[in-house]
């Protein structure tokens, strides 16, 4: 199997939609005949943790489009990621141990002032990629151990993220990026709503992710304080928990690479505690979703 193998004609067709730049500008070309087959529907896996802009387009997006678009969440990423644990057994103790699980990719610091990158990370995994295989499973009536092709997959992946393209891991489906056809990078796509008259999407992402650059938090900060403001009382939130259930991890949690809590650090120097992830500071750019 090949990335660039013509895809087979499948009997459904349906668009991953993380309601970013990417696989907004998919959805409308879509409804405007430029890329094909029509989706039989798209599917938008809800973190519950979008700022509200994310929300309101998505509202009126639905409204542009021929074809349902269904959201679907496994709950609030938020609660699960501050939910402390019980472990009955570990190698570190006889009674039991309280922690939190790290599932947003956060940086932890090391008592020797170690910074570690991305600890765990399975809320693309868990939130995003489980619910919409679910439900297209559900939908286009896939069975257990099913092998043949009934599914092509859009992916909002454009031309200039596509090393980040995968091949599925279910035999029942296969991807498609219509934006690598194209030959379309996020640029194009933006210029493409432009051209056709429509407003430019907002950034798709939970508003705490710390795969966010200095000038996405600066973004943050300045236009949507409300959102920023959340954003460091979960900073704080999650570090006080993680220390008070540390389960036998020695580390603080941050959600900036700088290992200061989120109000404490100056977005304005761009080189200094800057990511390395060259990615456009989305889920949509870094889950693919
Ligand atoms: S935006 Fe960030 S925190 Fe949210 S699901 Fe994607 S990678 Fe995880």
């Amino acid at each position: 199997m090949s990335y660039f193998n013509p895809p087979a004609v499948t009997k459904y067709t349906v668009l991953n939609l993380g309601a970013g730049v990417q696989s907004s500008a998919i959805a409308l070309m879509a409804a405007k005949g430029e890329v094909g087959p029509m989706p039989d529907f798209a599917v938008f896996a809800d973190t519950q943790a979008e700022p509200a802009s994310v929300y309101k387009w998505l509202d009126w997006l639905e409204t542009q489009l021929p074809f349902p678009v269904i959201r679907v969440t496994k709950g609030s990423l938020t609660e699960e990621t501050l939910k402390v644990r019980t472990k009955q057994k570990s190698i570190y103790s006889d009674s039991p141990l309280t922690y939190l699980r790290t599932n947003i990719p956060v940086y932890g610091l090391t008592p020797s002032g170690e910074v570690k990158a991305a600890l765990g990370r399975s809320c693309t995994a868990d939130f995003k990629v489980a619910p919409i295989l679910k439900e297209i499973r559900k939908r286009c009536g896939i069975k257990h151990g099913q092998k043949e092709v009934t599914v092509t997959q859009w992916l909002g992946i454009s031309y200039d993220e596509m090393q980040r393209m995968k091949l599925p891991s279910n035999a029942w489906t296969q991807h498609r990026w219509p934006l690598i056809e194209k030959r379309m990078t996020r640029t194009h796509c933006k210029d493409w709503m432009a051209r056709n008259g429509y407003p430019e999407p907002p950034r798709s992402a939970c508003y705490y992710c710390p795969f966010h650059d200095n000038d996405e938090w600066r973004r943050l900060k300045t236009e949507d304080p409300e959102h920023f403001q959340k954003a460091v009382e979960f900073d704080k939130t999650y570090r006080r928990l993680q220390n008070d259930n540390a389960g036998g991890l020695r580390i603080e949690v941050y959600l900036h690479k700088s290992c200061k809590p989120l109000d404490e650090v100056d977005f304005t120097d761009k080189h200094k505690d800057q990511m390395s992830f060259d990615f456009q500071s989305e889920c949509e750019g870094m889950c693919g979703l």
